[in-house]
């Protein structure tokens, strides 16, 4: 049984569009179950009827012609309930309702189970049998588990079939997909596909000018790889016995024959690059032996897939690394790396769509903090087919438009336009000083990284820099930089910003922020081996860094260090140990260094509740909401698919900073908040009502947090607080602040989606 759902929901995934897949679906449903009949009906958006998609036994005809109104019929009974529905005798039972068309009379049994995605039905797929009978328990297991699988592949194949049909048809016809909101803002440019290194499967299509050179090219990859096979049956020869090595003659004969390699050249002649071209070759040959009932047979595919990956290697190896990047160009990929966003010049990148991932992904903050529209968990966008496609990624409510038309495009480049004016009002804003009506300075930090963040003129802005993740110069290095190396980083952000305050965090790597030069594999990276986890277990790499820090400063003395990730006392007693070790090898060096004030992210729910033992030990705070609010919510930062269950404004995230600002001012410790909280103009009221003493946020946020902190007093803030603490919603709460901005006249800081 296994296996067979296994082959289902492989081909199902494959399948080039909507039609195909339901035709699968039936198929193969009729075939294992081993029914009469077996349909499919999906739920019409714009009448809500259950109509009939797709059916093996009834009559074709019928498709497209029954539908059902919601709670109607049997197929209706089963969307209502949300449960399968198994009934001995179908026209006998009340609810059902008879369709002509589909020439039904005989059938007696019904099976329906509903295809639901994400809470919501998508449509039902029904088995009928002539006989009366109920359905045996694991037959009705069997649909519920294929139904429950199926639902995001029907759901991919749509989008990825209207999205080819819109490439075929001529102009003004577009797609629109759901995403999520990922860094605010709006972006018109043309798709460009990110894909990881020799992995076929994520290869996108692209056009191809010069078809022979391209043939030319593939074929020389094709001969290299050959080459390799020949080796290595040679120097298998003498260890494996003849019938292991007829493999290696098989795949040879795959590479000179014309089924695989003449395909391929089939297709570059027909336009496509060769990487493309040699993708779809491999997942039609692979679609086949994973069809196939023999196992041996159907473990086949993999030495195809092998041998596709192998040519990719070769082909790619021989391509210049070269990119034209558009003018406007929109990154879009599976799963976008920190890298891959940081490979594109600033002034070329547009926006990102991302098909993983949500708003508080690193890709998603670095997007927001450069100013960069991005989408994110857009899960049924077909990377592969969007190369050079016009695209507006709509950050804000999470819209993907492929190929807008005409009236599309003017409503955004107005939205666009509205921006502007916005960001004129708040020009003159962000030159005010940042203290309430009531007359309470509330300091506003930048959140930088990004070398170029240091370059651009944002320096001119805000009261320092609260947070600067030291991670990214690391990311962008092929090994971890030297002490010298990150002297020069470090020194260029102090002086910069010098007089005021730079808080530099010491490296925080692991979760989803992967060095290439350091290999991390674990189940569970944001439970694992993170930030100050892997600092402590590797001193020689934290030395050098708090030395880099500490010589950076020398003679401008505006350097505090934060310390990410702490969970325990014996954590941050470790690394103020190291940070004195360091401190004191210098001074014996000779260098003037000063001890910095030292403070620690408050991002792990144990540290909140140890707020009094840490401060006894630290000189300030700063709580890092995006990591509080996945470990206090458990919900995944990075998880599209409980993205809306990711809530800053939840009231346990609300309570713990109370618990940490309380605990912190006792002993007269300052708290800051730089997660990306700190740059939402709701929960900036929020925070002020609890009484932070300072937030760190991205430069294109601080205008709108500075508007708010001018146009609210403490005493108002803290009388909102109050009725926040009665309400028990997240939904709620913010609703409360939106409305609060709303009557202030601040109604432009609302974000859609928001
Ligand atoms: C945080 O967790 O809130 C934070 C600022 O750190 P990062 O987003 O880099 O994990
Ligand atoms: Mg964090």
């Amino acid at each position: 049984m296994l296996d067979t759902l296994r082959r289902i929901i492989q081909e199902v995934n494959t399948a080039p569009d909507l039609d195909q897949a339901l035709d699968i679906i039936v198929r193969r449903v009729r075939e294992s179950v081993g029914v009469d009949v077996a349909s499919v009906y999906l739920k019409d958006i714009d009448t809500g009827q259950y109509v009939l998609s797709a059916t093996e036994g009834l009559r074709k005809s019928a498709i497209g012609h029954v539908r059902f109104n919601p709670g109607e019929g049997l197929v209706g009974m089963v969307s209502e309930r949300e449960e399968p529905v198994n009934i001995e005798d179908a026209p006998s039972h009340p609810r059902y309702m008879f369709a002509s068309e589909t020439g039904e009379n005989p059938y007696h049994a019904f099976l329906g189970v509903p295809i639901i995605q994400h809470g919501t039905v998508l449509g039902v797929l029904v088995a009928r049998q002539r006989e009366y009978r109920l359905f045996a328990e694991d037959e009705e297991s069997f649909l519920v588990t294929l139904a429950a699988q199926l639902a995001g592949a029907i759901t991919h194949a749509g989008a990825s079939g209207e999205v080819a049909q819109m490439l075929q048809a001529s102009e003004g016809v577009s797609a629109v997909l759901k995403g999520l909101p990922g860094a605010p803002g709006i972006a018109i440019g043309k798709a460009m596909v990110a894909y990881p290194p020799a992995n076929l499967e994520a290869i996108p299509d692209r056009q191809v000018t010069d078809i022979e050179a391209e043939i030319g090219s593939f074929r020389d990859a094709v001969n290299s790889v050959k080459d390799d096979m020949s080796d290595y049956a040679n120097r298998m020869s003498s260890i494996l016995p003849a019938e292991e090595l007829a493999l290696f003659d098989a795949l040879l004969m795959m590479l000179g024959g014309d089924s695989l390699i003449g395909e391929t050249v089939e297709r570059i002649r027909a336009g496509n690059w060769a990487p493309g071209a040699l993708r779809e070759t491999i997942a039609q040959h692979v679609r086949v032996f994973e069809s196939m009932e023999d196992s041996y047979m159907r473990e086949r595919a993999s030495d195809i897939r092998d041998l596709g990956r192998r040519i990719l290697t070769r082909i790619q190896s021989e391509v210049p690394a070269v990119i034209a990047f558009y003018p406007q160009t929109i990154l879009v990929g599976e799963e976008i790396s920190v890298g891959q966003l940081a490979e594109i010049p600033v002034e070329n990148l547009a926006g990102i769509v991302s098909a993983s991932g949500s708003s508080s992904s690193h890709v998603a903050i670095l997007a927001h903090a450069m100013g960069v529209p991005a989408v994110m968990g857009a899960a049924d966008m077909p990377v592969g087919r969007l190369e050079g496609q016009t695209i507006i990624a709509d950050g804000y409510r999470g819209d993907v438009f492929i190929n807008p038309s005409e009236l599309v495009c003017r409503e955004y480049l107005r939205l666009q336009s509205e921006e502007t004016e916005l960001t004129e009002v708040l020009k003159d804003v962000a030159a005010q000083p940042s203290v309430t009506p009531d007359g309470v300075n509330i300091p506003l930090y930048l959140n930088i990284g990004l070398v170029s963040s240091v370059e651009n003129e944002v320096h001119d802005i805000g009261d320092g820099v609260g947070l600067y993740r030291t991670e990214i110069p690391f990311l962008m290095q092929d090994r971890f930089p030297g002490e010298e190396v990150q002297l020069r980083i470090y020194r260029k952000a102090l002086e910069v910003f010098a007089p005021r305050p730079v808080s530099l965090r010491t490296l925080d790597v692991g979760g989803d922020k992967l060095l290439s030069y350091f290999p991390v594999k674990e189940d569970n990276p944001f439970l694992g081996w993170r930030g100050i986890r892997i600092s402590l277990d590797h001193p020689e790499i934290f030395l050098t860094q708090i030395r880099a820090m500490l010589r950076a400063s020398v003679g401008l003395n505006n350097l505090t260090i934060l310390l990410p990730m702490i969970s325990t006392v014996t954590e941050l007693d470790h690394a103020l140990l190291l940070i004195k070790q360091a401190h004191g090898e210098l001074l014996e060096e000779g260098a003037l260094v000063v001890r910095p004030p030292v403070g620690i992210m408050i991002e792990v729910p144990s540290a909140v509740y140890q707020v009094s033992a840490m401060a006894k030990r630290v000189d300030f705070f700063s709580i890092g909401t995006n990591d509080l609010t996945q470990y206090l919510l458990a919900v995944d930062r990075n998880n599209a698919r409980v993205a809306s269950l990711y809530q800053t404004l939840h009231p346990a995230v609300l309570g713990a900073i109370r618990q940490v600002i309380e605990q912190a001012h006792v002993l007269g410790k300052p708290v800051s908040i730089c997660g990306e909280m700190a740059g939402d103009p709701a929960a900036v009221l929020a925070l002020m009502g609890l009484g932070v003493n300072s937030l760190s946020m991205s430069a294109s946020n601080l205008p709108r947090v500075k508007w708010v902190i001018r146009s609210f007093t403490v005493d108002e803030a803290r009388d909102l607080l109050k009725q926040a603490w009665m309400l028990e919603e997240p939904r709620a709460i913010r609703e409360l602040y939106n409305g609060v901005l709303e009557q202030g006249g601040l109604g432009g800081l609302i974000r859609p989606g928001n």
